[in-house]
């Protein structure tokens, strides 16, 4: 536990939130400012600040968590679909620094538009520069 977290703290229990999940590794709550009705967050109980700073047990928690609890959350609130993300890095956009998934219904007509609105302008990337990124990932996995 990090008792400088909001997370930590939620998931200590010494902060209150709408919890509609919990189990040994997970707690899933509602946004508390939420984008949309339903707004739920998903988090390990394990203070960890990136997805890829979780080990493979905990992050399949997580996904586990958040793959039961999206039709739950999109029916209790009628939602059509849901956006499903993680601001991961301040770069991205991550202001909690506890990794969390966002579930955030939608609607027709809602006004928000795709995850490939969230970047700014787009590379023009020529082959070569593809197959060396490639190549730069798949090396490191
Ligand atoms: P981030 O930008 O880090 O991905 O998103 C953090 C989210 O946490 C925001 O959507 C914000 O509304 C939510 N949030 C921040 N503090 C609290 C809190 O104390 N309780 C709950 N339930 N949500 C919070
Ligand atoms: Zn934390």
């Amino acid at each position: 536990m990090n008792d400088d977290c909001i997370f930590c703290r939620i998931v200590a229990g010494e902060l209150p939130s709408r919890t509609v999940h919990e189990d040994d590794e997970t707690l899933a709550f509602l946004d508390a400012n939420p984008l949309a009705p339903g707004h739920t967050l998903v988090v390990p109980k394990a203070h960890h600040e990136h997805v890829e700073d979780m080990d493979g047990e905990t992050a399949a928690a997580v996904f586990e968590t958040l793959h039961g609890l999206v039709g739950p959350v999109q029916d209790a609130v009628d939602a059509e679909g849901s956006t499903i993300a993680f601001n991961n890095g301040e770069a991205a956009g991550q202001e909690v620094p506890h990794t969390h998934a966002h579930i955030v219904p939608r609607f027709e007509g809602d006004g928000g538009g795709p995850i490939h609105a969230v970047a700014g302008s787009r590379p023009s990337l020529a082959d070569g520069e593809l197959d060396e990124i490639r190549d730069d990932i798949s090396e490191r996995v």
